[in-house]
């Protein structure tokens, strides 16, 4: 376990795990635009979901991921996140 990894915690699974495992979501600050693993000058509230499917669906049980982030049920973005996990 390095000291300069990047912990996070996944909103499905609850399990805390380093950066790189996981995938980004991340709420812009102005306009609330929402983007899937952005580039470090999109800045904004982010959570977390372990890249695999089984978590990506729990995050969308219930509109979880949703409340979480505060906004309207959207059908794309559960696209979006898939399109990371299948790469
Ligand atoms: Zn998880």
């Amino acid at each position: 376990m390095q000291e300069n990894e990047i912990y996070r915690k996944c909103i499905a699974c609850n399990q805390i795990k380093t950066r790189d495992t996981l995938i980004k979501i991340t709420k812009k600050k102005s306009g609330g635009e929402i983007k899937v693993n952005p580039d470090s000058q999109f800045f904004g509230r982010s959570i977390y979901i372990c890249k695999n499917e089984e978590c990506v669906n729990n995050a969308f049980k219930k509109g979880k991921i949703f409340k979480i982030l505060k906004i309207k049920d959207d059908d794309l973005l559960k696209e979006k996140i898939r399109a990371v996990l299948d790469k």
